[in-house]
């Protein structure tokens, strides 16, 4: 069965085109412009491709997931220009007519780790992207968390000492919550030039407090059995060896649990899948939207 995902971010749309075992038959890659001009390259791919018998899309938000509500489908308050309310599964479903499973782009993610990567055999786990922003999704008793909308781990509020970070923040809604501080867009607006050119320790040190803070967060009210950090600035080489430093002092030994101290090198991981997790998690989808 040939299956479609969409990683819907909002700097560049990933489509594929799967078998739904971890296998990619098609996949192209493209900014993300206009909705009109951005769903209609992805219903062009897709329908050169079959289309699939079913999609996925694990898209950038917050979003609407609830089946019952008339918005299930939309883009809700993204400060993203031209694509608050976009109706992205209408649109979608004009162009291609199949089946549409619809998710955040960073549960769809933790639902590829879950089946192929670093989740595979966990009940709990949490999945957090740090890149230009900060999102985080989670899998929850074995299903994406959902509630009264979905999880927003990368607007949680951490401590901001601003003797020491007198930088007010970058998120537009909440200026110093964890995304404010510590995304990618932070360190540009922050240190006045883009993470991968920034290679004076304090940089990484105060980064690596603020990802711990936030991280704590998510160990303290999910409980999580591992956290899967992902994202280009999670990348930076020897970042996430210095949260794993972190952690544990934040959380202070309150927490008793071999994994928050000589396992956290095996409970703090990136993603398995690497790049791929959003796009494989959002064919997983379609799997079961098919
Ligand atoms: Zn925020």
């Amino acid at each position: 069965m040939s299956l479609g995902g969409i990683e819907a971010g909002g700097t560049r749309w990933n489509c594929a085109v799967g078998d739904g075992e971890g296998g990619i038959e098609a996949a192209e890659s493209f900014a993300t412009t206009t909705p009109a001009e951005t769903i209609g390259r992805a219903v062009e791919f897709f329908a050169a491709h079959g289309p699939p018998s079913a999609l996925g899309v694990g898209c950038f938000g917050p979003i609407e997931l609830d089946r019952s509500s008339p918005h299930w489908g939309r883009i809700t308050t993204t400060p993203k220009p031209g694509w608050s309310g976009t109706d992205v599964v209408a649109m979608l479903h004009a162009g291609l007519d199949i089946p549409i499973a619809f998710e955040t782009d960073v549960n769809a993610a933790a639902v590829g780790e879950a089946r192929w990567g670093a989740g595979a055999g966990l009940e709990t786990f949490a999945y957090v992207t740090v890149g230009t922003g900060i999102g985080g999704g989670a899998i929850a008793n074995g299903r994406p968390l959902h509630g009264l909308v979905h999880s927003e781990l990368g607007h949680v509020r951490v401590p901001h000492d601003r003797q020491r970070d007198p930088f007010p923040g970058s998120c537009p809604f909440h200026g110093d919550c964890l995304e404010g501080l510590a995304s990618g867009e932070a360190l540009r607006q922050r240190w006045g030039a883009p993470g991968e050119e920034l290679d004076r320790p304090e940089v990484w040190e105060l980064e690596a407090d603020y990802l711990a803070l936030g991280l704590a967060n998510v160990v303290l009210t999910l409980s999580p059995e591992r956290l899967i950090v992902g994202g280009g600035v999670a990348g930076t080489p020897g970042l996430l060896a210095l949260v794993r430093e972190r952690l544990p002092q934040v959380l202070a030994g309150y927490l008793d649990a071999p994994q928050l101290h000589e396992g956290i090198d095996d409970y703090l991981v990136p993603p398995a899948l690497g790049p791929r997790a959003g796009v494989l998690g959002a064919i997983e989808l379609a799997r079961g939207a098919a």
